[in-house]
């Protein structure tokens, strides 16, 4: 199994803190939105900060970006163009995907053992009659048990 490295899990990460600080932003302007629309003095003497709501938005935006790197690499996430790197780059996902896939196929393989097997019960339960006296044989029998007849 591959793992991701430390520097990507890092800038995955300060690409969260960017998308929570742009967040924590852009609410903070509607709070304070509120918090003028209270106060009517101060709705004329200060423009609400609307800018720092657009700061907010980008932050978001540029943080959906890092962590998308941070997760997927340079190259898995289509900042470089680099079909080999974005192989590499992306082998933890597609060893997981393998992984999950390969998951699926045993589960697959079990159910597939137990209706197998069902099905091997309900062979062994078929049973021949004999022609000359009735009795029930089993299936691959090639004498009758009670009369001895060929069957
Ligand atoms: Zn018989």
């Amino acid at each position: 199994m591959s793992k991701i490295s430390n520097k990507r899990k890092t800038t995955y990460y300060v690409g969260l803190g960017m998308i929570i600080l742009g967040i924590i932003l852009f609410l903070s302007v509607f709070v304070m939105f509120a918090k003028m629309m209270g106060e009517p003095d101060l709705m004329f003497s200060k423009q609400p900060p609307f800018i720092n709501a657009v700061i907010g938005i980008i932050l978001m935006i540029a943080g959906g970006y890092v962590t998308n790197i941070g997760a997927k690499g340079a190259a898995g996430s289509g900042l470089i163009l680099d079909p080999d790197q974005a192989r590499e780059d992306l082998r933890p996902f597609n060893e997981a995907k393998g992984g999950m896939i390969s998951d699926v196929i045993n589960n697959i393989d079990f159910v597939d053992k137990i209706t197998s097997s069902i099905d091997n019960q309900q062979k062994e339960v078929i049973k021949i009659k004999c022609r000359n006296c009735s009795t029930l044989n089993d299936e691959d029998a090639s004498f009758c048990k009670g009369c001895g007849q060929r069957l």
